[in-house]
């Protein structure tokens, strides 16, 4: 297993079968789990050091019209309470997160029809004025070419959109016939070409996944090339047609992300809100099998239970320095610290 972990780590690609042998293997052998681990996190330091950049969260918008079948915001899920930030609560989220250090806001949301481009460029614009020197990460969803760029043009450098499942059968399986693989991809490319540092992945255990599913979504990301690469773990969510499934596996998704960062040594790829959600030392995990992200929930603190994608999130009412604090102190317990620049994507040697 040593060479077909050395072969990824000298960025030669794997056959699918050897992918198939390294992931099967690393779930029941504990030794090669660690090597691949340690491997990921070798790469990371080359590449970072021990600083982890930290990207205030804020959830816009509980509304959405899609609905997907694993997600608790979906259209027809008639227990959630929906909600939608204003654009100075959103704003006052930015300026508190600035005066705590934070460089990077990432807003998130369903797909809300209420945040049209005109509002989103004034909001980008009046971020920008407060907080000059930040990295605006939007998060919602498909939009058209044309509204990427003009959200670009405004300031927004960076965009998260995973493509939940590269594999069209298993994509198809995991939403309602409405939404089409073709469009998540080519929204994928479209903001690549406008030049936004692109963020895809996907969920590791939704209903119907196999290994062979997952090795598609590491072959369709070493073909396009994202900068930015979410990989959480699946967790079912009581009011989805997937409500009665189990979660996916945090060993599985730990190995997945190793392998992702061996395949992406310069790539942002976050320890998950989903990871921290299955245990307690979830970040941890995720940073000791290669993320150098963490993305602090900077929500107001009334909304946060209500943007909920899965259940069991955290909902701390702490502050966003504490928070931060918080972080840093469990950094600290692995040898690791809060690099607070804005942490763009860089290609380096
Ligand atoms: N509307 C935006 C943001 C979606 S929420 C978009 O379409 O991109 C962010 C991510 O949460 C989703 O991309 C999905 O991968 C993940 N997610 C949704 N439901 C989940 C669940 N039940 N368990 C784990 N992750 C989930």
């Amino acid at each position: 297993m040593k060479q077909l972990i050395e072969k990824l780590s000298s960025k030669q690609l794997l056959e699918s079968d050897e992918f198939n042998q390294l992931i099967t293997t690393c779930l029941k052998c504990d030794n090669t789990f660690n090597h691949l681990r340690n491997k990921a996190t070798l790469i990371v330091q080359e590449q970072f050091g021990f600083g982890i950049y930290t990207r205030g969260l804020i959830e816009i918008s509980s509304y959405c019209r899609n609905n997907c079948y694993y997600c608790g915001l979906r259209r027809d899920n008639r227990n959630a309470t929906r909600y939608r930030l204003n654009d100075d609560e959103i704003l006052s989220c930015c300026i508190d997160g600035y005066q705590a250090g934070l460089r990077t806001f990432v807003l998130q949301g369903g797909e809300d029809a209420a945040f049209t481009d005109n509002r989103l460029v004034d909001l980008i614009t009046q971020i920008h004025r407060h907080c000059p020197d930040v990295a605006i990460t939007l998060s919602l969803g498909e939009r058209s070419a044309e509204s990427y760029q003009l959200l670009y043009n405004a300031g927004a450098s960076r965009y998260l959109l995973r493509h939940e499942a590269a594999n069209v059968s298993l994509y198809s399986q995991i939403h309602p016939s409405k939404m089409s693989h073709d469009n998540r991809i080519s929204c994928i490319k479209s903001l690549l070409a406008t030049g936004y540092q692109t963020g895809m992945g996907m969920m590791i255990g939704v209903p119907g996944q196999t290994i062979a599913h997952l090795i598609d979504d590491l072959l369709l990301m070493e073909q396009l090339q994202p900068h930015m690469i979410g990989i959480g773990t699946f967790i079912p969510h009581p009011d989805t047609p997937f409500g009665t499934h189990s979660a996916g596996d945090l060993r599985l998704s730990l190995i997945i992300i190793a392998i992702a960062r061996l395949m992406h040594p310069y790539a942002l790829i976050p320890a998950t809100t989903a990871l921290a959600t299955l245990t307690p030392d979830g970040y941890l995990q995720g940073i000791l099998s290669g993320a150098n992200v963490v993305m602090p929930n900077i929500t107001p603190n009334v909304a946060r239970p209500h943007y909920e994608i899965y259940p069991g999130k955290e909902h701390s009412q702490s502050t966003i320095t504490s928070t931060l604090s918080n972080l840093s102190q469990q950094l600290a317990t692995i040898g690791y610290h809060i690099n607070s620049s804005r942490g763009d994507y860089k290609k380096r040697n």
